[in-house]
């Protein structure tokens, strides 16, 4: 069995959408290990999206993710990495499959970086990596 990170972000939470959220996550099957609110600080999302520093859309994603509280989950489950990708469709929201939480719930807002509802961990070594530094 694996784990995996799962984050509402910003706009999931003040859009009330985090019991939807983590009730679909649940619904596939996938349990929750650890789940928390928290309102991140620049050196947490510094070290969170380390690989897209120096991006131009990096310093309009950290300020998006500083706006207001988030909520991080550790979720487990057989395959559960690739299977939350799966439920939360394609990063950006116009576009993502009808049938998933980006799809279902979210669409473009005009802004300069994606608010796409979700993340997840794209692989076993980074679920490992944003495990340890959300759940410290
Ligand atoms: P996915 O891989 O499904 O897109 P992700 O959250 O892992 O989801 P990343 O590529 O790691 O996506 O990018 C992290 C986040 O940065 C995205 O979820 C999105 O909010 C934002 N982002 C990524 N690429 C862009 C872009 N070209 N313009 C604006 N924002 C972006």
């Amino acid at each position: 069995t694996e784990q995996t990170l799962v984050l509402v972000k910003p706009d999931g939470v003040s859009r009330g959408l985090t019991g939807t959220i983590l009730a679909r996550i649940e619904a596939k099957g996938y349990s929750i290990v650890e789940l928390r609110q928290l309102r991140a600080t620049r050196e947490l999302l510094e070290q969170h999206y380390a690989e897209h520093a120096g991006k131009p859309f990096f310093e309009p994603l950290v300020e998006f993710m500083l706006g207001g509280p988030i909520v991080a989950a550790v979720f487990e489950g057989q395959r559960v990495i690739e299977g939350f990708r799966s439920l939360a469709g394609s990063t950006e929201p116009t576009t993502a499959a009808p049938g998933t939480i980006r799809g279902d719930l979210g669409r473009d807002w005009g802004v300069s970086v994606q608010q796409n509802l979700v993340h997840g961990s794209d692989s076993a070594e980074s679920a490992e990596r944003e495990i340890g530094i959300w759940f410290a």
